[in-house]
């Protein structure tokens, strides 16, 4: 059984939600760049205080940053991992390829989410984040292109890709993941 995985795909793909299921069936930590980084705000911490205008703006959070939230809470046992919005550019890739190749815990699968951004933006607006107006979503999709998009081909070089069509039901999807994690 797979136990290093990573969840990539455009915002509103419904990364985060099979990322959860996912890690609750197995016990596997779920790491959620994004959920950590609201949690801080919600907390009003220094971290939180400093993200805060550029999460609403739907910009990217500085790489550095992201990389320290993740080697902190990134379980060095033997327990399962999720990754959920992380990497999202080429330099975090890399970044985190270093760490992993630390602590022994290579990546074993990616999971592509793949959905039309029609489907993904009437998802978004329906959830109704802070960070889901219509101006946010367009930043944040055209980001996605721009900078997210070129690591499913750094994945695919790497082997590491199993497409997943997203625009499904979410059991349907569910299943489709489970069989291709053994
Ligand atoms: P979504 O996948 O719907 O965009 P997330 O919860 O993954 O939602 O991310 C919300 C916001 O958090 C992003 O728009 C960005 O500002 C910030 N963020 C999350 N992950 C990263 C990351 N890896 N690098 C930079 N910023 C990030």
């Amino acid at each position: 059984m797979k136990k290093h995985l990573l969840f990539l795909g455009a915002p509103g793909a419904g990364k985060g939600t099979q990322a959860e299921l996912l890690s609750k069936a197995n016990s596997y930590l779920h790491l959620s760049t994004g959920e950590l980084l609201r949690k801080e705000i919600e907390m009003d911490t220094n971290l939180g205080r400093q993200v805060k205008d550029i999460i609403n703006s739907g910009e990217l959070v500085s790489d550095e940053l992201v990389l320290k939230i993740v080697k902190q809470n990134l379980n060095k046992d033997n327990k399962g991992w999720i990754l959920d919005g992380y990497p999202r550019n080429l330099s975090q890739a890399n970044s985190l390829n270093k760490v992993l190749i630390e602590i022994n815990q290579p990546i074993e699968v990616v999971f592509y989410l793949d959905i039309p951004e029609e489907v993904l933006i009437k998802r978004l607006l329906l959830r109704g984040r802070k960070d889901d107006t219509e101006d946010t979503i367009r930043t944040r999709v055209n980001i996605y292109k721009e900078t997210t998009e070129p690591l499913i081909q750094y994945f695919k070089d790497l082997s590491l890709l199993e497409y997943i069509d997203g625009d499904r039901d979410l059991k349907t999807i569910s299943s489709d993941i489970k069989q291709k994690m053994v």
